[in-house]
């Protein structure tokens, strides 16, 4: 059986789905994750794991046991640019299939502060905030401008105390409320 939410998808950073993909796990970094989680799964929309760069890296045995860095190494990191590149196109090309065959992409959600998955502003030790998107987000919300895409990107904080507005948002764009 079909209805008009059944055929709304979201587009989700992998370490939402996923937390071990965080960079240097542990318990409490699953924390963050469950308001949204729990809206998202309640809502009954389609979740699509977007490909977490940072764990995708070389090979999963370096992704996974990566240390922390900043924007401005992975902006020198060889390849890594590149890859996001590749990563961006891959998940555009998604998108148009789904819209292709009739479904809805209501939003694509990213991670702020992330160097490569923010949206809206990153943190830097040394330089403070600064407002510009990680470097994926940045690459595939080119590819949508190219394609004419026009599909919100929220970023979602690791901080409880600010999802409640950005699940009002998500909720907006899902059910017109
Ligand atoms: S924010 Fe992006 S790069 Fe970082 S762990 Fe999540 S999916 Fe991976």
């Amino acid at each position: 059986m079909t209805n008009c939410i059944s055929r709304k998808v979201i587009l989700v950073p992998g370490c939402l789905l996923c937390p071990i993909y965080q960079v240097g796990y542990n318990e409490s970094k699953l924390n963050w994750r469950k308001e949204i989680l729990d809206y998202l799964c309640m809502s009954g929309v389609s979740l699509v794991q977007m490909p977490c760069p940072e764990v995708m890296f070389k090979t999963y045995d370096v992704g996974l046991s990566r240390k922390p860095h900043g924007v401005r190494y992975y902006e020198k990191l060889p390849g890594f640019k590149d890859h996001c590149k590749v990563l961006a196109h891959g998940v555009a090309k998604q998108i148009e299939a789904l819209q292709r065959n009739g479904y809805v992409i209501e939003a694509i959600l990213g991670i702020e502060n992330s160097p490569t998955c923010a949206v809206n502003k990153i943190f830097t030790y040394g330089i403070g905030t600064e407002k510009r998107s990680g470097l994926f987000i940045s690459e595939l919300n080119n590819y949508l401008m190219e394609s004419g895409f026009v599909i919100p990107i929220i970023g979602i904080t690791r901080q409880k105390k600010n999802q409640k507005k950005e699940i009002a948002q998500i909720m907006e764009l899902i059910e017109g409320l």
